[in-house]
């Protein structure tokens, strides 16, 4: 089943007649599938944050539509944006954005009692997803009292209780070592192997990519080439 769908996309920075803009995406075609686990790379200021952040609903296209679940999200107003990523996207980005006034378990169930979710099903999901994760452990924590690894993995936990229909991850592993890394990298491998999670991450980090089952490089707003790892490979 589609996920998301992209047609079309461009970005222009700044005024489009000044010669000051900057077209950070020029035509940038991008399905996702249900079930896929897709990572995106390309060097610096290639267009990688601001394509992620398009098909994430958090920046406007200048031209293209963008589609996800059947909706087209380009065209939704502020309100109903916010409202859809709430309900229907799941978020893990580079700093790891856990609140540290709360406990790990606390943090985790935040989406759900944002949506006013039933206090034995919010149980019940955190309940779940702490085993999945193996981090029961640290469920009482406080962010400052654990690694960076284990808020990471909080951090995980916590984009996927909602039951997004899509989890976008930026630069996931950017302030990790290689252990945790590892660790962060497993979860995200679990939630699409064992929850049929769809997930679409940014990264630099060549052993996060490893773990996608496709990889996009994108360069000078274009994407140039895929590659699955059954051994199927695209170039545009
Ligand atoms: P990447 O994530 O691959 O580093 P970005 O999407 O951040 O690439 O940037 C692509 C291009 O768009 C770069 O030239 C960058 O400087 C420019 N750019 C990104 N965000 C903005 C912005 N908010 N305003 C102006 N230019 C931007
Ligand atoms: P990263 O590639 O790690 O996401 P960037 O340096 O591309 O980091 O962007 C960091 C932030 O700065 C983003 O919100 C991006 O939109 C913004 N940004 C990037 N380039 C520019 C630019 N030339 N002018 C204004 N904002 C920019």
């Amino acid at each position: 089943m589609r996920v998301l769908e992209a047609n079309q996309v461009t970005k222009i920075y700044g005024d489009t007649k000044s010669e000051n803009s900057t077209k950070a995406l020029n035509g940038v075609d991008f399905k996702v599938d249900e079930g896929e686990f897709v990572a995106i790379m390309g060097p610096s200021g290639s267009g990688k944050s601001t394509l992620v952040s398009i098909l994430s609903g958090i920046t406007e296209p200048t031209t293209g539509s963008v589609v996800i679940s059947g909706k087209r999200i380009d065209q939704m107003n502020r309100f109903d944006m916010a409202l859809f990523r709430r309900r229907s996207l799941g978020f893990v980005f580079q700093e790891f954005n856990l609140l540290d006034s709360l406990t790990v378990k606390e943090n985790i169930i935040l989406p759900m009692v944002l949506d006013k979710k039933d206090s034995a099903i919010m149980n019940s999901k955190a309940a779940e997803v702490l085993k999945l994760f193996e981090i029961e452990n640290i469920a009482d924590k406080y962010p400052y009292e654990i690694s960076g690894g284990q808020q990471q993995r909080a951090a995980v936990c916590r984009s996927l209780v909602n039951d997004p229909v899509m989890i976008f991850a930026d630069e996931p592993t950017g302030n990790l070592d290689s252990k945790s890394a590892n660790a962060v990298m497993n979860c995200f491998k679990m939630m699409n192997e064992e929850k049929n999670a769809t997930i679409l991450m940014v990264t630099h980090d060549v052993f996060a990519a490893s773990f996608c089952k496709k990889v996009i490089f994108i360069k000078d707003g274009k994407i140039c080439l895929e590659v699955a790892n059954k051994g199927t490979r695209k170039e545009f």
